[in-house]
């Protein structure tokens, strides 16, 4: 899930920072409760905008569709609202796909953009099943995969994400997996039973939690994977060394700086090979090789695009009245310049952002990215954005493997993680990981030691900046 920037010749200013509300799924439920009370106190469906009929169409029912929807229905947009869901089911998070879900811990309802009621309840056309085949933004029409042509007021495009295919020899062997729909998280738990052996594929974070999961689960994993420790392209080589060791203690077999050439078997999957000769008899495979975003066809006109569909700062395309949001965004930030992000709090703050601009917000979506990935016991929290850096500093200990790590360009502090400390940005509103998004947000360049200096109070270097 790592993001990539493109570089933009735009000078970043420095947005307005508000601590963000919190975002827990016990909370997303209470947000509908809120809705429900705006309900009833007159406020919902105050707000009328001209639409001459048309819906707003959202194409795309996850995590960033959804929040588009809710939001819209939040700030009181009282016209037609269609999502076109092409999976089954409401929109929800994908998270505990790899974690809760996958090791059977818990179900998805706590995961739920809103309620499975919430969509009728307020008037929201949740198409499950049917694709979006084209946008024909020149006609305003959403054209499905049966050739019904749906005309639109406006629409947004939330189409996430697709899994990048291995096209090597065996790839369609039965027992070869990849993960990012409900299916496939279901199809790689009916083959996770204890003692069965598992190659994953890749050490990004699917890879690495889908390790951590099968492992917890009893299953023999063995993990094949470029470079020379996990997360080292996002996280660097300090951190990647530190998330390694943690998986070698559970027992996953770590084969760094190689890849899989094939995979071999009969009727199914029996072995893996990799470019370095090795084959690695397993019982199934699953493969985190990262994703492409998902654009769907556009007719008639185009709509820019470089590494997914580009969008300004509010959300809008190159095309009059579409707008973007999610893992298919490649949004220009007030502070990072161009960036699309692969992550869950992106796609749901970037959803309601989106919303809002369709609502006529001039507001900037200029959060301040975060992301997390929980494996085994262990929490890692990221806030900011590096896709390079000149300096890492850390405020804790390496040997401990408690820290929070900072990713420094010319001294300004742009990116920080926690490995086990800091709290999560969104919710521990007081700790070190929400004081990093202040320093991340406010370009802060603290003098040399205070960031690992223990003494030294994170909030005051970003209140200083
Ligand atoms: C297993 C897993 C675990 C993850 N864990 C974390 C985590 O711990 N932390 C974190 O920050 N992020 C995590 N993520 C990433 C996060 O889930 C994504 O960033 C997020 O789902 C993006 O939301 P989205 O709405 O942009 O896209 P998606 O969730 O991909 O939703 C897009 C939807 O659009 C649909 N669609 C696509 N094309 C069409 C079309 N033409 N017509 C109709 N519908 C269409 C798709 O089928 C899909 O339902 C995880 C992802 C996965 C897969």
């Amino acid at each position: 899930m790592p993001s990539s920037a493109i570089p933009t010749n735009q000078q970043p200013q420095t947005p307005n920072f508000a601590r963000k509300p919190a975002t827990s799924p016990a909370q997303r439920v209470l947000s509908a409760q809120r809705a429900a009370e705006m309900s009833r106190e007159g406020r919902m469906y105050g707000m009328a905008e001209r639409t001459g009929g048309s819906p707003i169409v959202i194409v795309g029912g996850g995590v960033a569709g959804g929040n588009a929807a809710a939001t819209l229905r939040e700030e009181g947009f009282a016209g037609p609202v269609v999502i076109i869901g092409q999976e089954p089911g409401v929109p929800f998070g994908r998270p505990p796909l790899s974690k809760t879900y996958l090791r059977s811990e818990e179900d998805l309802a706590g995961w739920y953009v809103r309620p499975a009621d919430w969509y009728a309840k307020h008037d929201v056309d949740l198409r499950r099943g049917p694709s979006a085949a084209a946008l024909d933004p020149a006609a305003h029409t959403v054209i499905l995969g049966s050739g019904e042509e749906l005309r639109y007021h406006k629409v947004l495009i939330a189409t996430g994400g697709r899994n990048r295919r291995l096209k090597i020899p065996g790839a369609s062997l039965p027992g070869v997996h990849y993960l990012r729909t409900l299916a496939d998280c279901d199809a790689i738990k009916r083959e996770a039973a204890p003692n069965r052996r598992a190659v994953v594929v890749g050490m990004g974070f699917i890879g690495c939690e889908v390790a951590a999961s099968l492992t917890q689960l009893g299953v023999r994993v063995t993990a094949v994977f470029p470079g020379r420790a996990p997360l080292e392209r996002v996280l660097g080589g300090e951190i990647g060394a530190l998330i390694g060791a943690i998986h070698r203690a559970n027992g996953v077999e770590l084969l760094a700086g190689d890849q899989v050439a094939a995979f071999a078997g009969a009727e199914r999957l029996e072995a893996v090979v990799t470019a370095a000769g090795q084959r690695i008899a397993c019982d199934f495979a699953v493969v985190g090789a990262g994703i492409d975003p998902d654009v769907p066809a556009v007719r008639g006109s185009s709509i820019a695009q470089d590494n997914g569909i580009l969008a300004d700062e509010l959300c809008r395309t190159s095309a009059a009245d579409v707008y973007v949001a999610g893992d298919v965004a490649n949004h220009l930030h007030p502070l990072f310049g161009r960036i699309r992000v692969e992550h869950f709090n992106n796609a749901e703050k970037q959803g309601a952002a989106a919303a809002r601009s369709m609502l006529g917000s001039a507001a900037p979506y200029d959060y301040i990215h975060s992301f997390w990935s929980d494996q085994y016991e262990h929490k890692i929290e990221y806030v900011g954005h590096a896709a390079t850096w000149d300096e890492f500093v850390v405020r804790g200990s390496l040997d401990e493997g408690k820290l929070v790590g900072f990713y420094l360009r010319d001294g300004f502090v742009t990116a920080a993680v926690g490995l086990d400390r800091g709290g999560d940005p969104e919710l521990d509103h007081d700790g070190e990981m929400a004081a990093s998004a202040r320093l991340v947000a406010s370009r802060a360049r603290p003098a040399g030691g205070l960031l690992t200096d223990e003494h030294a109070d994170l909030w005051s270097l970003a209140l200083g900046a």
